[in-house]
């Protein structure tokens, strides 16, 4: 059994105000010279919250970059203007803005803030970044956030389909854990009880209370959070990414248009707990019902000619990570469930 150090955030806040507050929690860890990442275009009154929180609490921002794009030389770039004298980093805003800078703040080793202003998936708390190398998304690993500050009142003005890839990329833990047990019993890999028990314990938590409120918001949020502490636990994305995640992968790799992470992973996710005859496939699909994620999806539904092709290829995008789609060919399986189940065969077209 290995022994890892696993670094956790110290200061999370999820609650009404709290990107307003952001200035006093940073004066309180005396991070008072800090660099802004934050996302091209993000709106202003954002913006503007956090700058009359820094104000109030003696914050300096003595550098900053608008994120556009999450390419490795872009990311290098701000590196290389990152001012000797900064004590922090925050990330402010989406996906691309918050892997950037974590990735920077992890290569320089200093603290670093993910402050999200969406739920779209689980990344602003994971233990790796997700960048553009030569054209290819790889994900690089990095140390945690150091802190993780949500403004739910700021999350619930986010789009629709924002939260509902979030609810997506949540439920995802519940095939990737029973795809890691299934891995354990067919070729011996090692799971990490502690790891999957949180991963599972988190999902279960929203699942009792899943509405588009604050209080809602703020289970979405610490679940996500909690799955990417548990993949640093597990010291891979075990607990958090599966079969599901390979699909959505796979989908990405060959599709013209990439949809939401998280609306391509519960989608997936669905499908994928009916092949592992998951006893959880019933609260997936109410939970969906609930969450507005079903109509969501149909309102732009997918093509069932690139899941099928997306399937095919899903088994071999990550090596010999061993799923449910290892066992045996599920295409037939696949095909059959798109065409005729009942919440299936809305989000498709032919
Ligand atoms: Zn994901």
């Amino acid at each position: 059994m290995q022994r890892a150090m696993i670094q956790i955030p110290e200061i999370v806040r999820i609650k009404p105000g709290a990107l307003r507050r952001l200035g006093l929690y940073l004066a309180r860890a005396r991070h008072t010279k800090i660099f802004l990442a934050s996302s091209q275009g993000i709106r202003a009154d954002i913006l503007e919250k956090v700058r009359m929180g820094f104000h109030e609490n003696g914050i300096s921002e003595i550098g900053g970059s608008a994120v556009a794009d999450n390419r490795l030389e872009f990311a290098t770039d701000i590196l290389a203007n990152i001012p000797a004298r900064t004590q922090a980093i925050i990330g402010l805003g989406g996906g691309k803005a918050l892997d950037v800078a974590k990735y920077v703040a992890s290569a320089m080793n200093l603290p670093y803030y993910a402050v999200p202003t969406s739920l779209s998936n689980d990344g602003f708390c994971s233990p790796q970044a997700s960048l553009v190398l030569n054209g290819r998304r790889r994900s690089l690993h990095t140390r945690l956030p150091d802190a993780v500050i949500i403004d739910t009142e700021t999350v619930l003005e986010a789009p629709i389909e924002l939260w509902c890839s979030g609810v997506g990329d949540l439920v995802a833990k519940i095939t990737a854990v029973a795809d890691w047990k299934l891995a354990f019993h067919a070729k011996g890999e090692p799971v990490n009880d502690f790891a999957a028990l949180l991963s599972d314990a988190t999902v279960y938590q929203f699942l009792a209370r899943p509405g588009h409120d604050a209080e809602g918001v703020r289970l979405l949020g610490t679940a996500l959070m909690l799955n990417g502490i548990a993949m640093e636990v597990a010291g891979s994305s075990r607990p958090a990414s599966g079969s599901e995640h390979l699909l959505s992968h796979a989908l990405d790799s060959i599709t013209d248009r990439p949809r939401l992470h998280g609306l391509q992973v519960g989608v997936a996710t669905y499908l994928m707990a009916c092949l592992q005859g998951n006893g959880a496939v019933r609260s997936i699909a109410d939970l969906f019902v609930k969450a507005k994620f079903w109509e969501t999806v149909a309102a732009d539904p997918f093509s069932k000619a690139e899941w099928l092709k997306a399937a095919a290829l899903a088994p071999s995008v990550k090596g010999d990570f061993y799923t449910i789609l290892s066992v045996r060919d599920w295409l037939p399986d696949i095909s059959h469930l798109i065409e005729e189940d009942v919440f299936l065969k809305r989000c498709f077209t032919a």
